[in-house]
């Protein structure tokens, strides 16, 4: 997608602090972080929303919990905790129409969200 945020991230046309990385999966640091650990798991291939994710998508989608569970061991939270979290559509508060999935920790997070 041309004008997609995380597309071109993807790309390289826009810089981003790399996670991790495979043939299907990309993840980065957020932009504004909301805890010491805020990464965005993300699939190479454009999906807008969870509305648009296909049946033939889910190992897909399996893929980047992987990468998510991954990235929280790394960075230590894999027994203290970490929130992994995909919003979807507007009043979700979904800002960049690429699926993202939010993996963070390193704080104490409420619930329920805002
Ligand atoms: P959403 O609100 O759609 O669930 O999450 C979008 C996330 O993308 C936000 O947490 C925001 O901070 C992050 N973000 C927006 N623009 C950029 C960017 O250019 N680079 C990075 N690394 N993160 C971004
Ligand atoms: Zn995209």
């Amino acid at each position: 997608m041309n004008d997609c945020l995380f597309c071109k991230i993807i790309n390289g046309d826009i810089p981003a602090e790399k996670l991790y990385e495979d043939d299907e999966v990309l993840a980065f640091k957020d932009i504004n972080a909301q805890a010491p650990l805020h990464a965005l798991v993300i699939p190479k291939k454009h999906i807008a929303t969870i509305n648009d994710i296909q049946t033939n998508d889910a190992e897909l989608i399996g893929k980047m919990y992987l990468a998510a569970k991954q990235i929280a061991n790394e960075a230590g939270y894999a027994d203290t905790g970490y929130r992994t979290v995909m919003n979807c559509g507007k009043s979700a508060g979904q800002t960049v129409f690429h699926v993202h999935l939010h993996v963070l920790a390193g704080r104490d997070l409420s619930w329920p969200p805002g």
